[in-house]
């Protein structure tokens, strides 16, 4: 629980936006408005979060220097495509906690996940085991799955899940620190979400890589959930390798480019196994053509193709933004609004509902997960029709991020009461 004289009044929820440091950002995004011309309360960010407006003008000058110059825009662009992706570095970079040279923004998350495993994921006789979640979002469960067996080993011997207590939703780190302690010597990889898209539970990841690289394995971490949300520090957490996306919290449009990150003490390191493409090679001969695959020190040397640059456009678009407010700044905010959203949850009367996502702030990002006790889908199309947009996860959670860049404590204040009247009806 958040520290705080919270009221339960829309006049508080007002006074609040009042004087909000960062209350100006919400006009710089569209919000998606009800049939009614209403906008919506929108509380699905850590889904697909919402479009500046800004972004129009970034993705036009693209198109309209890609019109004018054709493939002269390579080099003469107003910002030229070869080196586009440089653009971005270094603002990501401050987004994850990291250093320039161990970011670069290619590909899209399960991609980055398989060439992030292609390289750190190296099973022998005796270490190949990975570690995951037991609810891990499915498509890193087929990324793991399928590189298990890419290698030729059984699911069944070379996954270890990470599972709840029965009767609870979180995982404990004592249970962590003792799988680790147990099978340390089998484990290849420890490769976690650093937020749980589920629970919205949040790892304290410095801890799980000491944990992890004290036996010699290699620690990676899914951060779709954690980028953009939480205050990462990703070098000085010593973390190996890490994958995220740009459309949920970082606002870059559906199925953005995703950023990866790999620690600086691997950059320099080319005897690791890659899979290999000429965006990863060598700048100054990249054009010769001929050359034997010369790799590029750092993230960037794991560069595939050219990148889609309307795409990376809208990611320049949203990280000019995000540059300027801070993840600091936007942490701060969301501890209050997530706070403020926690309070007014609990002071609803009933025994429907039920937060499983932590109530210790330094668990947990902006997201909260509502379990509904006893009830089924319908009470979250009620919320939808009323003007809602959230999301629901099977069998009986309802997730709902407010994100401190454009959502409001009036929006907050607003679901809850939609929730509240819905639930009357159920
Ligand atoms: C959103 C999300 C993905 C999506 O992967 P894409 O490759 O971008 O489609 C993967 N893993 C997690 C944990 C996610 O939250």
């Amino acid at each position: 629980m958040i520290e705080n004289n919270f009221q339960n009044s829309l006049e508080y929820a007002n006074e609040m936006d009042g004087i909000d440091p960062l209350k100006n950002y919400r006009q710089e995004f569209y919000i998606p408005l009800q049939k009614n011309g209403e906008p919506y309360v929108y509380l699905c960010g850590n889904s697909l979060g919402l479009q500046p407006k800004i972004t129009e003008s970034y993705i036009l000058q693209e198109l309209k220097d890609w019109g004018e110059l054709g493939v002269e825009g390579h080099l003469h662009a107003k910002n030229p495509w070869l080196p586009y992706h440089e653009f971005l570095t270094e603002k990501m970079a401050r987004v994850v906690g990291a250093k320039p040279i161990e970011v670069v923004v290619m590909n899209t998350l399960s991609v980055n996940l398989h060439l992030m495993m292609a390289s750190f994921y190296r099973p022998d006789k005796k270490r190949f085991k990975i570690v995951m979640e037991s609810d891990a979002f499915p498509s890193d469960r087929y990324a793991i799955e399928s590189q298990i067996k890419y290698h030729g080993n059984d699911i069944k011997d070379g996954l270890l899940e990470l599972k709840p207590r029965d009767g609870e939703e979180l995982i404990r780190i004592e249970d962590i620190e003792l799988l680790i302690e147990k099978e340390g010597e089998n484990i290849a990889l420890i490769l976690l979400g650093g937020v749980n898209y589920y629970t919205g539970q949040v790892f304290d990841m410095k801890h799980i890589a000491k944990l992890g690289h004290d036996k010699d394995c290699v620690v990676g971490f899914d951060l779709a959930h954690g980028a953009g949300n939480l205050e990462l520090n990703l070098h000085d957490d010593n973390i190996d390798f890490a994958v995220w996306c740009t459309y949920k919290y970082l606002n870059s449009g559906p199925g953005s480019v995703g950023g990866c990150f790999i620690h600086e003490r691997h950059a320099n390191n080319f005897d690791l196994p890659r899979f290999a493409g000429w965006w990863g090679h060598n700048k100054e001969t990249r054009f010769g053509m001929r050359d034997v695959f010369d790799p590029i020190p750092g993230a960037e040397g794991w560069q595939l193709s050219n990148p889609p640059i309307l795409s990376l456009a809208a990611i320049k678009a949203s990280l000019d933004m995000f540059d300027k407010v801070g993840m600091k700044k936007l942490n701060e905010k969301s501890r209050l609004l997530t706070g403020y959203l926690e309070y007014l949850l609990d002071n609803i009367k009933t025994d429907r509902l039920r937060i499983i996502t932590p109530r210790d702030i330094s668990q947990r990002g902006c997201q909260i997960s509502i379990q509904v006790l006893n009830a089924d889908k319908s009470l979250f199309d009620n919320i939808t029709e009323a003007g809602v947009i959230a999301d629901w996860r099977e069998p009986d959670v309802i997730r709902v991020a407010p994100v401190p860049i454009y959502n409001s404590f009036a929006d907050v204040y607003r679901f809850v009461e939609i929730l509240k009247k819905c639930l009357g009806d159920l």
